[in-house]
């Protein structure tokens, strides 16, 4: 086999590729493009154009594609071949700048939330040159922003570029304000932790909820789950261990940085981290990552599950999300670094970030929610809905003597004046990581860990970004035009830590006490459905920031919002939809197949001897026969439901009945469903259970 040195990236247009293949000025000309933002001249897209397609073709391709993120949530594409007929009856492979800048995909039954009537169904996609291109089987991928005719954003790709620039120009601000005029560009960096369920393809065909819903609509607790934590950076599995290693080879291939694996908490759960890279091509590669994993999984008779919550009573999944901001010259902003000069932008930024996350900890939920995820948030694994921030010890130390004016005492017991020229030295906070915080700081970067294990990870990295560039524009509006820049600049950061204070908490984010406190004392917001948090992303304050950094105009809001209350809508009742199918179909029936083998060996037991006692069969037969009553009559009622709240046209209305009354009609159902599975003969029972799905994977 290959050394991995070898083939990485072997499938990538990437940089080495661009200086091998493209003339001097092309390539230079491109990398101002892509570097800084250069406007991309039409010469210089064909000449790219041909030595992508050359390069493409030697490397198989036959087709190309723009490769775009609509609001589904996942990646579309639709494939051009090259071939152009020649006079002579062949043909010949050809593919111009203008294909390769543009694309006018038929993108009426995309999502757009209202943005594009039909009549005007054109949306066009933008090559985005910042990520390159790949090859995915016979097809060149391009990947590229989509656009209503009008211009409006279809996709997350769009505003988070324009995310991405907004925080860009305001901490470019900030960098002059203390005297840096070499820094060009500030970019944030993303390294997304994914975590995904592996289990059996044959298993899986056989569960109807699975295969329509992604999680498991039934199951009884099997008698062991992740009680004993055996599972956890446990050994991995043979069969498990070489989907991973065929993973990883096909990730390299394109270049994706897959770095670690390991099983997690919960039986069949595993993660996989990349090394971090720029946001956008972070986020491009996180979608293909998703991708590549289900199809991996197919090749080893199995299915990779990115549901946030398959299985109830289990650890559901999520996605960290490792964030940074840091210059084109090399310097992480989140770094506390070694010169009190430093600490002193450093101590900037994290203010900056800190006010950002108070501020907007609505959006922060908004960004990651979903009907999936809402089973998560809350639930005593994951991070709870209220969003806080971890900082450890020291660092909280050293705002609190901030804030109060009082020496902080490091171990070295430097006097600490405010002034920024004797801010103390500090290092990488060592206090233990707490697993438990939504948003936590962890030495030079924060990890956001309320995401779900299926969100794109676009919607986090927008609201974060625009949050904290509005942070730092209020900054750099007061600091620009302060008499005194260091005067300004302690008060500045002492007021932040003062007004925000309350969302930074070291404990354990899963304790009730907390969400107590968090919300009756400190007054942050517990959004705890999607329902619940996406009426507020229309709120004034939300559309204000988002639309004065130009990263979405107020008609794209307004379509994100319906279209992510329909998506819960959707998503839900189609759940509903299967449990009514599951429980009618296969459910009651099993149940009653076998009260009649019950009654049949009663029957036949009495005929053979008279006065047999018959207290098991007579008791089993009436629990039997309550249960299916029980999931009869429960099935009648959420259909019942279902009819009711699918006549409610307003989907923010239907989105609060979905989640007030299907959500306990389905939790009903389901609690007869899985009482009857205990005591069904195992040989009765329609599908694969928990434990089988769970302990299945050899
Ligand atoms: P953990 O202990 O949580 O696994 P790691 O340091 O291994 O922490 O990093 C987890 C993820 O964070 C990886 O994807 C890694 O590439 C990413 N990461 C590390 N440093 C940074 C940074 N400065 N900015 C963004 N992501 C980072
Ligand atoms: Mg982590």
């Amino acid at each position: 086999m290959k050394a991995v040195t070898e083939f990485f990236g072997c499938k990538v247009f990437d940089d080495r590729i661009m200086k091998a293949t493209l003339s001097a000025e092309v390539y230079n000309s491109l990398r101002s493009t892509i570097d800084e933002g250069q406007d991309l001249d039409i010469g210089v897209a064909n000449a790219v154009a041909i030595a992508m397609k050359d390069w493409a073709v030697q490397n198989g391709a036959t087709h190309y594609t723009h490769w775009f993120q609509p609001m589904t949530g996942i990646t579309a594409e639709k494939h051009d071949s090259f071939i152009t007929p020649s006079p002579d009856g062949g043909v010949i492979m050809e593919f111009s700048g203008k294909e390769l800048i543009r694309g006018e995909p038929d993108a009426s039954s995309f999502p757009s939330g209202g943005l594009r009537a039909t009549f005007e169904a054109r949306g066009y996609t933008a090559w985005d040159p910042t990520s390159y291109a790949f090859i995915k089987g016979k097809t060149l991928c391009i990947p590229t922003a989509f656009c209503s005719y009008g211009g409006e954003a279809l996709d997350k790709k769009t505003p988070l570029l324009r995310s991405m620039e907004a925080l860009n120009r305001q901490a470019l601000r900030i960098l002059r304000l203390f005297g840096n005029t070499t820094v060009k560009c500030v970019r944030t960096s993303v390294g997304p932790e994914q975590e995904y369920f592996l289990v059996d393809k044959e298993m899986f065909d056989r569960r109807k909820d699975l295969v329509f819903t992604g999680r498991t609509l039934f199951g009884a607790k099997p008698p062991k789950g992740q009680e004993m934590d055996d599972h956890y950076f446990g050994v991995i599995k043979p069969r498990v261990s070489a989907y991973m290693e065929e993973l990883n080879e096909e990730l390299w291939k394109l270049g994706i940085l897959a770095k670690t694996e390991h099983n997690e908490v919960a039986p069949a759960q595993h993660e996989l981290a990349p090394i971090y890279t720029t946001t956008n091509v972070a986020t491009d590669h996180n979608q293909l990552t998703m991708e590549i994993m289900q199809k991996v999984a197919a090749k080893h008779g199995l299915v990779c599950l990115l549901h946030e919550k398959p299985f109830a009573g289990v650890n559901g999944s999520g996605k960290h999300n490792n964030w940074s901001v840091s210059t084109d010259t090399g310097v992480n902003l989140l770094s506390p670094g070694e010169t009190p000069y430093e600490n002193a932008q450093f101590l900037l930024f994290l203010c900056a970030v800190i006010k950002a996350v108070d501020d907007y900890q609505d959006l922060l939920r908004i960004a990651v929610a979903t009907a999936g995820n809402d089973h998560r948030l809350g639930a005593n694994e994951a991070p709870p809905a209220v969003v806080s921030i971890f900082l450890g010890d020291e660092l909280t130390a050293i705002l609190k003597s901030i804030e109060t004016g009082t020496p902080y005492s490091a171990a070295e017991k430097t006097e600490m004046k405010l002034g920024v020229n004797v801010l103390p030295n500090f290092t990488r906070d060592t206090t233990d990581r707490n697993r438990t915080s939504p948003f936590a700081f962890t030495g030079n970067k924060f990890e956001f860990r309320m995401l779900g294990s299926s969100n794109s990870i676009a919607c986090a990295n927008i609201m974060l970004n625009s949050a904290v560039a509005e942070s730092l524009k209020i900054y750099a509006d007061r600091l620009e035009g302060a008499e005194d820049f260091e005067g300004a600049l302690q008060e500045m950061i002492r007021k932040t830590i003062k007004d925000h204070k309350r969302i930074i908490f070291n404990g354990n984010g899963y304790d009730d006490a907390w969400i107590k406190e968090a919300t009756e004392q400190r007054g942050l917001l517990n959004y705890r459905t999607t329902a619940d948090c996406l009426p507020h992303l229309l709120d004034k304050k939300n559309v204000d920031m988002l639309t004065s950094h130009g990263v979405y105009s107020e008609a794209e809001l307004r379509s994100r919002c319906e279209i992510t209350l329909e998506n819960y809508c959707k998503t839900i009742m189609i759940e509903a939809n299967t449990m009514v199918n599951m429980a009618r179909r296969e459910i009651a029936p099993a149940v009653e197949a076998y009260a009649l083998e019950v009654a049949k060996t009663a029957s036949l037991k009495k005929s053979v001897l008279e006065d047999i006692p018959l207290a098991y069969e007579s008791e089993l037969l009436k629990k039997l026969s309550g249960l299916t009553c029980r999931i009869s009559a429960a099935t009648d009622e959420l259909e019942q439901c279902l009819l009711t709240v699918g006549q409610i046209s307003d989907v923010t209305e239907q989105s609060a009945a979905i989640r007030d009354d299907l959500l306990a009609q389905m939790t009903k159902l389901r609690a007869a469903c899985d009482e009857a599975e205990t005591v069904t003969a195992r040989k009765y029972w329609p599908f694969p259970t928990y434990g089988d799905l769970l302990f299945g994977v050899g």
